[in-house]
């Protein structure tokens, strides 16, 4: 776990990142709450997050801007 976060963090090394939890408001990123980084058949990104505190999982694209933007939004158009 710790190998893959520090994989994902020397991808984008000037970016500091945070991630909250849309349930409960928990810093996903350094609370242990990161589960895979994985491409889709179609190249899409997709950083999976389960939140350590309460198991609400979310899934983000980090690649569509310097941000983290949720899956659900992308699709949804917002
Ligand atoms: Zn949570």
């Amino acid at each position: 776990m710790i190998r893959t976060l520090k994989k994902l963090f020397q991808k984008k090394p000037k970016q500091t990142t945070f991630i909250y939890c849309e349930k409960c408001r928990n810093e996903l990123c350094s609370s242990d709450s990161f589960v895979s980084d994985t491409y889709d058949e179609k190249g899409d990104n997709h950083i999976l997050y389960k939140c350590s505190k309460c198991g609400h999982v979310c899934d983000y694209n980090f690649d569509v801007a310097p941000v983290p933007i949720k899956w659900s939004e992308l699709r949804s158009g917002a």
